[in-house]
């Protein structure tokens, strides 16, 4: 293969950097145009000076075994933990052990591909109708609503079943119920990153924000900017990994990045029926892992093991500790529409409706918890102009929507990213790691036509 074919790849976020190490490895010049002023995209690790471990405030956990993320980290000795401890429900003003699962797996084990598709409360109405003789089944449908909500940043009014299903599936073969981090979080496979873009000497040009797309067979002409500077790279075939919800925003929104001709003529099912779901997330950091001797009223057990609350606060439902680590933080979890009611508010406003939420969980005054408080670390992601959203996933009548956004056009364009993934991993690293390496063999297949 010649060495001198060159891939210009937007995108330094886990699609496009397994894409970029791929194609430099075969043989091919990559330049890496990133927007942010550093690699991993919506992979985001906080480093606190003042705390050993790096927070996490975008992706956390690595959902079951997929090979795209246990091969390397094992391949370093990377140690990998499973998630363990109790999960607690927030009911009656009081938090209580629960355990809700295969409720909610039964109603979601009972959706069905091969009728027609419909939104997942269009599903549960229709299968599961009110009844007053089974009044622990409605709470069993209110915990399968808010796990569509919390899991998959999904609005349940707009979630194909199609699209849950094929997500199942997937996940089944990978034990994806099972949840697992690595020593440092994601900040290993980063670190796996940042080796790999160095050994295949691949030029990375951060700070590099990408304006507009002007393309042609044979010939793409990106326009960025790098502070007051603007930039201009050439080159017969572009790999773009740009979110979801930047390739959907129209052309006078911040952020957008505008194709011309426009993609919406050939990927319109694509943009129109894949959705950009919402997460605000906040850490907050105590002196001490204070939790651990409180009793919650009516309860011997200690909170000492707590893994999950789940509530149906409207702003913050869902939180997690890092057990089985013992350490002082505690993750806040607004999706979907919690997170649009917090959206563009401020990092003090965001963090005072947390802790307003948490101490009405844990019944204690907000002031104690005020006092315990060292830090707090949060992302509004669908504010963030590189995202304009949290993760993918599919609307009614989908099918097919990932195949069509991660289609290449005319030899040129190529799409990856995780909304593109279509082995049904959408919304998780692995799913865009997947993306990155099915894209680059679309790229060097097609150089091993012309060249043939
Ligand atoms: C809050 C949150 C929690 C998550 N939790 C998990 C989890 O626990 N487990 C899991 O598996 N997955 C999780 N995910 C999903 C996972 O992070 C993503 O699916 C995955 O990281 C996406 O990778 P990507 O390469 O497709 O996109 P990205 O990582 O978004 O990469 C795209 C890159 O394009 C860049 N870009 C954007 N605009 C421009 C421009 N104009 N010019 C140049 N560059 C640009 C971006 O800065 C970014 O670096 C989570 C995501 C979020 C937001």
């Amino acid at each position: 293969m010649s060495e001198k074919q060159k891939v210009i790849v937007i995108g330094a976020g886990a699609a496009g950097i397994s894409a970029a190490v791929r194609l430099a490895n075969a043989g091919l010049s990559v330049t890496l145009l990133e927007a942010r002023d550093r690699i991993g995209g919506r992979i985001l690790m906080q480093h606190d000076p003042s705390f050993p471990q790096p927070i996490a405030l975008g992706a956390e956990f690595v959902h079951g075994l997929p090979p795209e993320i246990w091969e390397p980290l094992e391949a370093k000795k990377i140690d990998i933990k499973e998630v363990e401890g109790t999960p607690w429900c927030f009911r009656n003003g009081a938090l209580i052990p629960c355990d809700f699962f295969s409720d909610v797996d039964e109603i979601l084990k009972k959706m069905d591909a091969s009728s027609p598709d419909e939104s997942f409360l269009q599903y549960l109405r229709r299968t599961f109708p009110d009844s007053k003789s089974s009044p622990n089944f409605s709470e069993a449908k209110k915990h399968a609503l808010a796990y569509v909500r919390g899991f998959n940043a999904a609005d349940p009014d707009r979630v194909g079943v199609h699209w849950l299903v094929e997500g199942m599936k997937a996940e089944e073969e990978i034990q994806g119920d099972r949840a697992f981090r690595s020593r440092n979080g994601y900040e290993d496979l980063l670190e796996i990153f940042r080796s790999q873009l160095s050994e295949a000497n691949i030029e990375i040009r951060t700070q590099t924000v990408v304006r507009s797309v002007h393309w042609k067979p044979g010939e793409v002409r990106v326009h960025a900017r790098r502070e007051e500077n603007a930039l201009h790279f050439i080159a017969a075939r572009v790999l773009v990994t740009l979110p979801l919800g930047v390739l959907q925003a129209s052309a006078e929104t911040e952020g957008a990045v505008p194709f011309v001709p426009s993609l919406a003529a050939y990927k319109s099912t694509a943009l129109e029926t894949l959705v950009m779901g919402k997460v605000t997330r906040v850490v907050v950091r105590f002196r001490r892992r204070f939790w651990e001797d409180m009793s919650p009223a009516g309860s011997k057990k200690t909170l000492a093991d707590m893994k999950f609350i789940f509530s149906d606060d409207e702003f913050f439902p869902t939180w997690w500790t890092a057990m089985p680590e013992n350490l002082p933080i505690i993750t806040g979890w607004a999706p979907d529409d919690c997170s649009e009611k917090l959206q563009g508010q401020n990092r003090p406003s965001v963090v005072e409706r947390a802790l307003e939420t948490l101490a009405k969980l844990l019944s204690l005054p907000k002031s104690q918890l005020s006092d315990l408080m060292e830090a707090a670390y949060f992302h509004d992601w669908q504010s963030d102009l590189f995202c304009l959203g949290a993760y993918s996933y599919g609307a009614v009548g989908s099918t097919g929507a990932q195949k069509e956004l991660g289609a290449p056009l005319d030899g040129t364009l190529f799409f990856a990213g995780e909304a593109t993934d279509i082995t049904g991993h959408n919304g998780t690293v692995h799913g865009a790691i997947a993306s990155g390496h099915r894209a680059a063999q679309e790229i060097l297949d097609s150089i091993g036509s012309l060249t043939a």
